[in-house]
């Protein structure tokens, strides 16, 4: 009887083992079952452009153009809408979250839209932690931190300030936009920081100077990753 339960339990551990990879390659080459069950190709979706009051419009359709140039899926630019009082904050400084504005833009997302880019005029925050969680020290300097933009990973919504991006030159402004927009729509088609300088998916980190020192495009690599040609 204890022969017969040992075998019984070899023969399951090897069935295991073998079957595991194969039942993993089925998984894999279906879709849907591939982590997210809402799966869809990225050159199926589409992306909404959502200004906030007192975002120039002008300003909105050239994003609409740079995104649509990007990621070669259409962009809609939607109609202006206020900012909630409730992402309203005065710790520092009179700011929005850009937490709350994420949640936001994701209640009002049309179901038809995959994708939605908040652009305000405000300056817009967010707290920063360590990899633990925990608010990252100095505590007062990084509980309401101030950000150029802000997006899921991978996800419905991101949101971008014009705020922190008016330093000289002046003509920079422009490019500083588009990069930024770029970058966050590329967190919510699922992009990671990349490690390329030169990338627009490089870490900003707290600077404007990196903002500056990278393509307003996706390095090979991120392309590939989100099948892009
Ligand atoms: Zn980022
Ligand atoms: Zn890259």
């Amino acid at each position: 009887m204890k022969k017969t339960l040992g075998l019984f339990f070899l023969f399951g551990l090897l069935a295991f083992f073998f079957w595991r990879p194969a039942l993993d390659f089925v998984l894999s080459i279906i879709p849907s079952w591939n982590n997210n069950w809402n799966y869809k190709a990225i050159a199926d979706r589409k992306i909404g452009v959502q200004a906030y009051q007192g975002f120039s419009k002008p300003l909105s359709e050239q994003i609409k153009q740079s995104l649509e140039k990007t990621y070669g899926i259409p962009v809609y630019v939607l109609p202006e809408r206020q900012l909630p009082a409730s992402a309203f904050v005065h710790i520092k400084s009179p700011r929005y979250r850009a937490d709350s504005l994420l949640r936001d833009l994701k209640a009002h997302k049309p179901d038809t839209l995959d994708h939605i880019l908040g652009l305000c005029t405000v300056d817009i925050s967010t707290t920063k932690r360590d990899a633990s969680g925990a608010v990252k020290e100095p505590h007062d300097k990084y509980l309401d931190w101030g950000v150029f933009g802000l997006g899921y990973r991978p996800g419905p919504s991101c949101v971008i300030s014009s705020f922190r991006l008016h330093r000289a030159p002046a003509t920079a402004f422009y490019e500083r936009i588009e990069k930024i927009s770029i970058h966050e729509i590329g967190h919510n088609l699922g992009l990671e920081h990349c490690e390329s300088p030169q990338c627009v998916m490089a870490d900003a980190a707290e600077k404007l100077s990196t903002v500056d020192g990278v393509k307003a495009e996706l390095c090979e690599s991120c392309k590939r990753k989100i099948g892009l040609p």
